[in-house]
């Protein structure tokens, strides 16, 4: 029972790098060159190209996908007693940049089986103060959005899709982000679509939604010297957008390869008791950021998976209203049974494009040795 040793991180950039390196380097040393280091028209090419790649109208860049949330939270004029519904079991950006836009954060539960906000439970939360739902597309699976957007239509609420883990996911016959009032991106190293740094970007199909998004983000104008509002200084820089243009040209290739690699564990892992699989659900199709599995003996499998090479990870170990960032909300594990339950089940395991075939056989060999030994 003791599986070949190899080792199996849960992503590796460096390959990711080296798959890719001459179109980075010279990209980099042409920005070096130039000297367009902050905004210019590397970024104002990038803008374009991701707008284009992922059908979205007005694509504005900015530092980081917890700014994009900020931002676009600013421009929909979110204000003192606005009420925001987020889901419980997500990346804190999404719930601290509500509070610091300076409206109130309003939790709602996630459904059992795709992990992103459950639609059924949305009315309820829905008061004469709520203004908009953010909902996320956890781990590359896109939220049940007609749904969403029905009820928002219904309230007059508007929606942010926070698409840091899903792009190019699709639900129906459209690429999320196209979906709602806005979309917001992070391009964090780790995410499908990854700078060498820092950056994010804000997408609307609202033109006004769009030019104040990014007046905001740029000190409150378009043009030096031009201030009409107060904004902030979220800003992309050069070197960030020329490796993004780069990567973006393989995110399709890696996009359909995350998906085989997931379709490869669904077929191995089928069946191993104890061990419950991501599921896609009708009409939406996950880009696997995460491949998130559940057990009930969570800590003992990561334990011998680690024994065995294999790298995982929880994303997350505390659902948002459990943090210590929301005790004075004093929730209690009933508030939201569905995020509790989750969170000391889940189990991301390594998925990433340039992950071969022998480390993706480990994977499967440490977790079939682990359930073949608690049988
Ligand atoms: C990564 C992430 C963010 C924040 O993006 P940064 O670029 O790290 O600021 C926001 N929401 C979700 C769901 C994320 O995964």
């Amino acid at each position: 029972m003791t599986p070949a040793r190899v080792s199996v991180p849960l992503a590796d950039l460096y390959a990711q790098y080296l798959a890719i390196r001459a179109e980075v380097d010279a990209a980099v040393a042409e920005v070096i060159r130039t000297s367009a280091f902050i905004r210019g028209p590397f970024v104002e090419t990038f803008e374009r190209e991701f707008a284009d790649v992922c059908g979205l109208q007005h694509a504005v860049s900015c530092a980081n996908g917890t700014d994009a949330l900020y931002i676009a939270m600013r421009a929909l004029d979110v204000g003192p007693g606005d009420e925001v519904i987020v889901p419980a079991h997500s990346w804190i950006s999404t719930s601290a940049t509500v509070t610091q836009a300076g409206g109130a954060v309003v939790f709602c539960d996630t459904d059992e089986d795709t992990f992103t906000i459950d639609p059924r439970l949305l009315e309820g939360l829905i008061t004469p103060r709520t203004v908009g739902i953010i909902p996320v597309h956890l781990y590359g699976q896109p939220a049940d959005m007609d749904a969403i957007m029905s009820i928002a239509a219904r309230h007059r609420l508007w929606v942010i899709e926070d698409c840091a883990q899903a792009h190019l996911a699709r639900y129906h016959d459209r690429n999320v982000g196209t979906i709602g009032t806005v979309a917001t991106f992070s391009f964090y190293p780790g995410k499908n679509l990854g700078a060498m740094g820092d950056a994010g970007a804000v997408a609307t199909g609202d033109a006004a939604l769009a030019e104040r998004m990014a007046m905001f983000a740029r000190h409150g104008g378009l043009t030096k010297g031009d201030h009409q509002i107060e904004g902030i200084n979220s800003r992309m820089d050069g070197l960030q957008a020329a490796v993004l243009s780069v990567k973006l040209r393989h995110l399709t290739r890696w996009t359909a390869r995350r998906r085989e690699i997931a379709a490869e564990y669904v077929r191995d892992l089928a069946g191993v008791a104890g061990l419950t699989l991501p599921r896609e659900a009708p009409g939406r199709q996950h880009v696997y950021h995460l491949f998130v599995v559940q057990h009930e003996r969570r800590e003992q499998l990561a334990h011998h998976l680690a024994a065995c090479g294999v790298q995982t990870a929880v994303n997350y170990p505390v659902a948002l209203p459990f943090l210590p960032a929301y005790r004075r909300l004093a929730y209690t594990p009933a508030s939201f049974p569905v995020a509790y339950r989750h969170q000391s089940r889940i189990l991301s395991l390594p998925i990433f494009p340039e992950m071969t075939t022998e480390q993706r056989s480990a994977v499967v060999a440490g977790i079939r040795a682990f359930a073949a030994y608690r049988a």
